[in-house]
């Protein structure tokens, strides 16, 4: 699967849901998918609730924002680094993230950055519209 047949059908799971939530408020809907809440209501949502495991080693996990409104992705390459493909990139390069290179091939290393994860942020720029705060990602 391509990144992006995984982008839109991630879209249409979240629009799904979305529906489903239309009488609770803003701040309902972001508990609501806490990594606690999806695993039981909503298992098809991500691969890893069938074993009960988060993608990050943290306490408090929110899964709104999955994928991060910052990943960059392009499944026929971003440009020539090096001679090797970039394929994805962090739009505003945390800290956190790093790089995966393998071979001729560089993908964003997102495994140490909680910042789509974390609740503060996603409050801040919430949209119930999933795919545009991934399509007009805020700065700050
Ligand atoms: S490093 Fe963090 S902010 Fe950047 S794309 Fe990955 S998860 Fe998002």
């Amino acid at each position: 699967m391509t990144y992006k047949e995984w982008f839109e059908s991630h879209a249409s799971k979240h629009t799904v849901i979305m529906k489903k939530l239309t009488h609770l408020s803003d701040a309902a809907v972001i508990e609501y998918f806490r990594f606690e809440n999806m695993v039981i209501n909503e298992p098809t949502f991500c691969l890893l609730y069938r074993s009960n495991k988060k993608c990050h080693d943290t306490k408090e996990l929110n899964c709104y924002w999955c994928a991060c409104p910052y990943f960059r992705f392009n499944d026929e390459g971003i440009k020539q680094v090096d001679e090797k493909t970039l394929y994805s990139l962090c739009s505003i390069e945390s800290k956190s993230g790093g790089q995966f290179i393998n071979g001729t091939t560089i993908h964003q290393d997102c495994t140490g950055c909680l910042i789509p994860h974390n609740e503060e942020t996603l409050k801040k720029h919430f949209h119930r519209n999933w795919r545009i705060t991934m399509e007009k990602a805020p700065c700050d």
